[in-house]
């Protein structure tokens, strides 16, 4: 996650943007874990399957402001079966393995292509050969998954690729934290 990432260099927090909310969507999202685990597009297959296991329905027991969007991270953060410790743990390597591949083929082509374009498949077979990336790109999804994830980015708004129960759960359409850019 940016935010982590450029925190060591002295980045201050409102630059450390998602690049991919930024680039394909045109909006600012601070990229620290709450980004990455509620609403971040690139873990939308990941965060069904999170959703699937994780048991929103769990009062936490910790004492945590009263806001829906913060107990729901909490829950979602704290697994309670080996299931949705592996789906929240799969949702984390995943999505930073396929930003790293983004980025990668971004470098490439300038832009995140089409699914149809037929140079997407070579991209996404050289960089799980490149000895820079092999290690990491054990944890990128199946290339189908990829492709499809591609497709959904390509024909959806942002807001289209929000979880339903989520938003169903914590009331809220947009499942943003409220960000105060000035500091
Ligand atoms: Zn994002």
């Amino acid at each position: 996650m940016l935010a982590n990432a450029y925190a060591l260099r002295g980045t201050p927090r409102h630059q450390r943007v998602c690049s991919l909310c930024n680039g394909l969507f045109d909006l600012r999202h601070i990229d620290d874990e709450y980004h990455v685990i509620m609403n971040c597009p690139i873990a939308v297959h990941e965060r069904h399957t999170l959703l699937m296991h994780a048991n929103l329905a769990d009062r936490p027991q910790a004492d945590l402001p009263d806001c829906p969007l913060t107990r729901t991270l909490y829950t979602l953060t704290n697994p309670q079966t080996p299931e949705h410790a592996i789906a929240l743990a799969s949702l984390i390597m995943r999505s930073h393995a396929t930003r790293e591949l983004f980025k990668y083929i971004i470098d490439q082509h300038q832009s995140l292509p089409n699914p149809t374009h037929s140079d997407l498949r070579p991209s996404i077979t050289a960089f799980r050969k490149s000895p820079d990336h092999r290690l990491l790109a054990r944890n990128l999804p199946p290339t189908h998954a990829i492709l499809s994830l591609l497709m959904r980015l390509h024909t959806s708004t942002w807001h289209d690729l929000q979880n339903p129960q989520l938003q169903l759960h914590t009331q809220s359409y947009s499942l943003c934290q409220t960000i105060d850019w000035t500091t």
